[in-house]
């Protein structure tokens, strides 16, 4: 009998089917489950036209198990509180998963961007960090926003802007925020992070040959077939890696619609084209789908939920095709959905997990801000010089020359773009093979989720054993 969740109690429901799978007592389980702190509130925002607005909006703290707090802050009309505390719990499970030393937190402002001029939306995002500060959550130590849905670059140097003002002296304030323009503290790498820890999440799972011999695939991603729903921060990106990796992005979705071409889409190309027009429709060379929610029923190997939560419910997943549902978004499928398509077969290959790129990346940008030095900049040049140091060496001894390309390629240090892409290529695929290797330990996990959940909860409850509290 199919039930209706809220989204925070589907994630309580998936935690509770992985606790079975751990040692820890009750007490504890019960602990790390829980929302530890909710920040709900009301301010008033003068709009342009004179009127006055009163702006809903939260913070959510889940876990302090370590400090800060981690995880965006989203606009959008749907935000509420029960979403801001779901999201924030995934926070918890993702940062534990992929070894990033961060409580869960998430915030969220229940407005359309859209219908707001850039003017008002700055004065909301400053109102909104004043509103934290007030309250002490926020801070390089305390509680670390960054973006989600609807939100970018642009916001975050607000707050930083604000947080920064409000704290003079504070010498580490330019890590009270990440995902930040460069120019003002942000990280080479963190825009496409999500996307791109996608791609090495999928690329690992798909070089496992029990894991594709029982999906009926082969292994590697070379023509794999892709949908990708979304074409925002993370759809986008996903799709340039996923084409350049080598697999066939045949269907993308969005708002207005969703195009196919089973020769595959270029998505910058549609990128440009949806820009120019308005709309990803009449993209040359692709057909149309009757409804943007049919790309998720398309025969293809890998489908990227990239958007919202919910989007695959117990209506459609009976109808979707696809073998591997890469989970981009943050809670894409319903409770029902997740079981109506792991029996089905399919690999469900879970949100708190594969989408870890933006926070992994997030804390990449948190170090460098303590650090206060650029990624890079004291190592490259003695890089550089050794390597051509070496390279001087093997010519001489060998009596051979490389070509210039060659030489360039040998010769060249590490930039910032470079560590951080190798840092999460690093994290993504530990994380993968930590999960596999619970999920092969413990046969009676299962899904994936699970053993993902277990993962998680081992680590998160060994903190708390560790600070004391459960002596
Ligand atoms: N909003 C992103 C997420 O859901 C990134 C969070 C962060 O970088 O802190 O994971």
């Amino acid at each position: 009998m199919p039930h209706t969740y809220s989204f925070f109690q589907s994630v309580e429901r998936s935690f509770d089917k992985a606790a079975q799978f751990t040692k820890w007592e009750k007490g504890l389980l019960e602990q790390i489950k829980a929302c530890n702190s909710i920040y709900a509130m009301r301010f008033p925002v003068k709009m342009d036209d004179g009127r006055i607005e009163v702006i809903e909006a939260y913070r959510v703290q889940h876990s302090q198990h370590k400090a800060p707090c981690k995880g965006g802050i989203r606009f959008s009309d749907e935000v509420n509180q029960d979403e801001v505390m779901a999201l924030a719990s995934l926070m918890t499970y993702k940062c534990a998963i992929v070894n990033v030393p961060f409580g869960g937190g998430k915030g969220g402002i229940k407005i359309d961007p859209k219908k707001y001029s850039t003017y008002e939306l700055e004065k909301i995002t400053r109102r909104y960090t004043s509103e934290l500060v007030k309250k002490n959550f926020i801070g390089p130590g305390i509680d670390v926003p960054a973006p989600d849905y609807g939100t970018g670059e642009r916001e975050m140097a607000w707050i930083v802007d604000t947080y920064a003002s409000l704290k003079p002296g504070e010498i580490d304030a330019a890590g009270c925020v990440t995902g930040k323009p460069i120019s003002q503290g942000g990280v080479h790498g963190r825009k496409e992070a999500t996307g791109l820890g996608v791609f090495y999440g999928i690329r690992e799972i798909c070089s496992m040959p029990e894991i594709m011999e029982k999906l009926g695939l082969s292994t590697g991603l070379v023509g794999k077939t892709v949908v990708v729903q979304g074409l925002g921060n993370v759809g986008y990106h996903s799709a340039r890696f996923f084409r350049q990796g080598g697999a066939k992005v045949v269907c993308i979705a969005e708002f207005e619609g969703a195009i196919y071409n089973s020769e595959g889409i270029n998505e910058e190309a549609l990128f440009q084209h949806r820009k120019a027009t308005g709309s990803i429709l009449n993209f040359p060379g692709a057909t149309h789908l009757a409804k943007n929610s049919d790309a998720l029923e398309l025969e293809c190997d890998i489908l990227v939920p990239a958007a919202l939560e919910n989007v695959i419910n117990k209506d459609n997943a009976p109808k979707v095709k696809a073998k591997i549902i890469a989970e981009a978004a943050n809670g894409p499928l319903t409770p029902d959905a997740d079981e109506i398509l792991t029996s089905k077969g399919a690999l469900i290959v879970p949100d708190m997990y594969l989408n870890a790129g933006g926070v992994t990346v997030s804390y990449f940008e948190w170090l460098k801000n303590l650090s206060h030095v650029r990624y890079g900049r004291m190592e490259k040049r003695f890089r550089e010089n050794k390597n051509m140091h070496i390279l001087a060496q093997i010519e001489e001894l060998t009596g051979k020359t490389v070509s210039a390309e060659e030489r360039l390629a040998i010769m060249r240090g590490a930039d910032e773009i470079d560590l951080v892409h190798s840092g999460l290529e690093e994290t993504m695929i530990s994380a993968t093979r930590e999960i596999m290797e619970i999920w092969k330990k413990n046969p009676t996990i299962p899904d994936m989720r699970t053993a993902a959940y277990v993962n998680a909860i081992n680590k998160v409850a060994i903190s708390y054993m560790e600070l004391g509290i459960f002596p």
